[in-house]
């Protein structure tokens, strides 16, 4: 496989843009990254023109791959050509916020913002806003994007931040949990239940290697917040209109948050983020609130009719069917590629959501009773005690040999997998069942 243009154009990022890149898991790909050249239905192709089945799909934004309907392309160029944005309100941000609405239970209103970032970073103002209180749980491992508030490490006894610029006094009002860990929660309650604005938590762990709640864990989360006064805050930035189809894993899962944060996909593929909940919460926003929140690029226009022509054609055609089957297609494949090569592995995931966790311990014996297609954290199964159920299980899996070893076997069969073990991957519906048998064909190769 010829790399010629993606190292010489690495060579030239390397002297203008920090480890050559705009955002730090592109460059996790060693000893460069490849430079895309254009998208094609379910596939990337490079600089050099070597073509790849692409599982990234932006990291989560491309639900239609990377052809884009007619409508919606339409809608896209229509936007454009009238003049970017304004500065001043637009029908379309409104029928966004309706169609939102109108989907998602937890969602009475909506602000939209410009990343999933921004919708943390200000779901986090509103909800101290909103209580008056200080303290926000975390899980640990879980993402929500690069912000002051999240960027947190240790335990509820010893938070500390994960990044370098950050004051440690941002870091004593973050309490970092484990996810699924009921007791952990309790303590954390029992401490500090009258300080505690919010629990902020991923529906499913998505950006650690995919971790499915356990039974009851996030009907869990429901009432020991209720019970104090806490807001829950589903961060639905990888889930939203993913998991669940249009009424996100909130509506898969049957736990209403108070508050949800939106990204990826809500954008139609453009710069997006958004934060929804019930009326009276966020309407704290200024200018009906107190709570700041403002942005020059909120509601782009161009934005919002990506967003709302993507969700209206998931709505009117067959599209989460389709990439929910391939998706149930790819894990039971790797289920049975695993029993026979790595029977410690776990296939993780569920709807257009797979990966393989390299984990290092297995029940042994055979797969009797083992969930067919991705785990979910079935306690019957003989496997529930090895299936990771937090960030500390999955990475004390051979996240070095996924990365070093096992990526690049795959990308020179021309198999795009996401950087590293953490990072989800994602069917999209341009995908086909041409793409899932290759890649299956791929794995068992490369495990
Ligand atoms: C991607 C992601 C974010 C951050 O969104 P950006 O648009 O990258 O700022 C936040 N939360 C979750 C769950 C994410 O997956």
């Amino acid at each position: 496989m010829n790399d010629e243009q993606s190292r010489a154009l690495y060579d030239r990022a390397l002297s203008v843009m920090p480890g050559g890149v705009n955002s730090a898991v592109r460059a996790a790909i060693e000893p460069y990254p490849f430079f895309v050249r254009k998208g094609d239905g379910g596939h990337v192709i490079d600089a050099d023109g070597n073509r790849y089945v692409d599982w990234v799909m932006g990291l989560g934004p491309l639900l239609l791959g990377h052809d884009l309907p007619e409508p919606v392309q339409a809608g896209i160029q229509r936007r454009a050509s009238e003049g970017p944005m304004y500065g001043a309100p637009t029908e379309v941000e409104v029928d966004l916020a309706e169609f939102v609405v109108r989907h998602v239970p937890s969602v009475e209103k909506i602000r939209f913002v410009n990343s999933g970032t921004e919708a943390t970073t200000s779901a986090v103002r509103l909800a101290r806003g909103y209580t008056g209180r200080d303290k926000v749980v975390v899980m640990q491992g879980g993402y929500h994007g690069a912000q002051e508030s999240t960027l947190v490490e240790g335990d509820h006894e010893n938070p500390k931040p994960s990044s370098a610029g950050i004051p440690a006094a941002f870091a004593e009002h973050t309490l970092p949990v484990p996810f699924n860990d009921e007791a952990a929660m309790t303590e954390v309650f029992e401490e500090h239940g009258d300080d505690i604005a919010a629990v902020l938590a991923e529906p499913i762990l998505a950006n650690y290697g995919i971790v499915h709640p356990v039974p009851g864990y996030l009907e869990f989360l429901r009432e020991i917040t209720e019970e104090h006064d806490a807001l829950l805050l589903f961060d639905e930035v990888i889930t939203g209109f993913r998991v669940g189809g249009l009424g996100c894993a909130q509506s898969e899962f049957g736990v209403t948050p108070d508050v949800t944060t939106f990204g990826k996909i809500v954008g139609g593929g453009f710069p997006v983020g958004a934060i929804g909940g019930r009326a009276e919460i966020v309407e704290q926003f200024t200018p009906s609130g107190d709570v700041f929140q403002a942005g020059t690029f909120s509601g782009h226009p161009v934005t919002m009719a990506a967003g709302l022509e993507t969700l209206t054609f998931a709505a009117e055609n067959d599209v989460y069917e389709h990439v929910d089957r391939l998706g149930e297609r790819l894990r039971a494949g790797l289920t049975e590629i695993l029993a026979d090569r790595a029977p410690n592995y776990t296939v993780v995931g569920t709807g257009s959501m797979f990966k393989v966790v390299f984990t290092r311990e297995g029940p042994g014996g055979g797969r009797e009773g083992h969930c067919e297609a991705g785990c979910t954290q079935n306690p019957d199964c003989p496997r529930y005690d090895y299936c990771p159920k937090n960030a500390a299980d999955v990475k004390r899996a051979e996240t070095e040999r996924w990365r070093r070893i096992f990526w690049g076997k795959m990308k020179e069969q021309g198999i795009f997998l996401s950087q590293n073990q953490f990072e989800s991957q994602f069917v999209s519906y341009a995908h086909t069942e041409e793409d899932v048998d290759r890649t299956l064909e791929a794995y068992r190769e490369a495990l």
